[in-house]
């Protein structure tokens, strides 16, 4: 059996076609058939070694996979021919986050990523380690759009997840709630509509963007009140607009930044409400000069949590919310193996609309 595979093979430079047989399933592991592979942004900083060198030369990069199992430990709950996709933030598998399948948290700080610091997506087979770390994947969920779901998708779940405890306590006293979502890219879009399934009834859900087409897209997957934040509107003038938007509470009871400037991180401060929870999902304040004003969490009894990705837990809910169809996954392209690194700079460079996505 072989296998085609895109290698880096020089950070910064285009990956090479490799062919090979197709390694055995270790011990505990699996081997998977790619039908899909989302192409990341992540897969760009790795390329270009933006992460000091976390994927190494010669790894086959695309950490978003959903195909066939061929080959299982026996001993494992799924079998040949379970259609899946892959948990790619395996940790240690010892320790006791990674126990309960909080691996992005493990003590250890082991990193077993799957088209990071393995071989991934962006080949016709990928070999798993530990085949707890496989999603079965119902017949109801489109296979390209399933292999967004562990990245993307489970980033999106958790944020929303990260709120609900505080909207409910809110939603139990109050008919008039808001939750405000900044940024309606990619995860806002995914947020929008988690939002929508999983938080309660009557909780009205704002998105704020500085693009009025990304706006009307967040209406059309449910958004109910769009606040364009473009470059001429000030911090006053989008404070007191959107707070007046939350109705009768003055402020939203929970945000979540995608976008994550200090722009957006200091409006928030000021659009939640007493006691309000702000999540912080988007990493392109990573550079971002600036600090954080610890006062008013203090003072406003704000909540604060970081989300990066989820837990394999919630990747299994996710994958039953979205059997049920009521959440619609972006708009998806399709790209030959060969052409993936050509994608990744069209991504790079805002070309591409939705997600595209490798068909093996
Ligand atoms: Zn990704
Ligand atoms: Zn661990």
């Amino acid at each position: 059996m072989a296998r085609r595979s895109m290698r880096l093979v020089e950070y910064g430079k285009p990956f090479e076609l490799t062919k090979e047989e197709v390694p055995t399933a270790p011990k505990g592991g699996a081997v998977v058939k790619n039908e899909y592979a989302g192409v990341c942004h992540t897969d760009a900083h790795s390329a270009d070694d933006e992460f000091s060198g976390l994927a190494p030369l010669k790894c086959v990069l695309g950490h978003e996979m959903a195909g066939t199992i061929v080959e299982i430990d026996p001993s494992a709950e799924l079998k040949v021919g379970d259609k899946v996709i892959v948990y790619w933030h395996g940790g240690c598998g010892g320790c006791s986050r990674c126990a309960v399948g909080e691996t992005t948290a493990c003590l250890k700080d082991v990193k077993h990523w799957a088209g990071i610091t393995e071989d991934g997506g962006f080949s016709d087979y990928v070999v798993i380690p530990d085949a707890k770390l496989l999603v079965k994947v119902p017949d109801t969920i489109a296979m390209d759009a399933a292999c967004l779901l562990p990245c993307s998708g489970i980033t999106a779940y958790n944020a929303v997840c990260n709120m609900v405890p505080t909207v409910q306590d809110f939603a139990k006293h109050s008919a008039d709630c808001a939750v405000l979502l900044v940024g309606a890219g990619g995860l806002g879009l995914w947020g929008v509509q988690f939002a929508k399934q999983l938080l309660p009834a009557g909780v009205r859900v704002l998105s704020a963007d500085v693009d009025e087409e990304k706006l009307a897209t967040a209406k059309a997957a449910g958004c109910d009140e769009a606040l364009l934040w473009g470059k001429d509107v000030d911090d006053d003038t989008a404070v007191a607009a959107a707070k007046k938007a939350c109705g009768s509470l003055g402020g939203a009871v929970a945000a979540i930044d995608f976008v994550n400037v200090p722009a957006t991180f200091g409006r928030i401060e000021k659009i939640l409400v007493q006691g309000g929870m702000h999540v912080v999902v988007g990493l392109l304040g990573g550079d971002a000069p600036g600090s954080v004003p610890l006062m008013p969490y203090v003072l406003s009894r704000h909540q604060m949590a970081g989300v990066l990705m989820g837990s394999l837990p919630q990747l299994k809910d996710l994958v039953a919310l979205m059997a049920q169809g009521n959440v619609k996954p972006p708009p998806i392209s399709h790209h030959p193996l060969e052409n993936v690194y050509d994608v990744l700079q069209d991504l790079k460079a805002g070309k591409v609309k939705g997600r595209a996505v490798v068909k093996l």
